[in-house]
């Protein structure tokens, strides 16, 4: 028997609605974040202009880069999750193919994996 989630056309029509809410949040914080490092980085470019402070600068774009890769990561991860959401491998874990409870991806419809896969996933990327 084909490993299929379970999930009902109903819900993944509830899944598709709370993964384009988020979409729609994540691009309002975004444009407003960008806005803000826009504003900061002509002040600094102002108040740098003449100085060379090579490594201030590269310690700068460390932190700037990291926090986009969350934005972004976020943002590939839900918008992946809408293309996922109506095909039958949807909703089940991609580590060991259990089913993803509702309840779960109610929390987190981008979910790839149950929580016992996942706990042991970050446990592995932790430092
Ligand atoms: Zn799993």
């Amino acid at each position: 028997m084909p490993s299929t989630a379970q999930l009902s056309q109903e819900q993944r029509v509830v899944l598709a609605s709370i993964l384009q809410a988020r979409l729609v949040d994540l691009e309002r914080t975004r444009e407003s974040e960008l806005q803000g490092q826009s504003q900061v980085e002509s002040a600094r470019r102002t108040l740098l202009q003449d100085a060379d402070d090579a490594s201030q600068r590269s310690g700068d774009h460390e932190v700037e880069g990291t926090a986009s890769d969350i934005h972004s990561g976020e943002f590939n991860a839900i918008s992946d999750a809408l293309q996922r959401i109506h095909r039958p491998d949807y909703g089940l874990c991609i580590d060991c193919q259990v089913e993803i409870p509702f309840a779960r991806l109610l929390l987190e419809p981008q979910a790839l994996r149950c929580a016992a896969c996942q706990t042991l996933h970050e446990g592995k990327s932790l430092p």
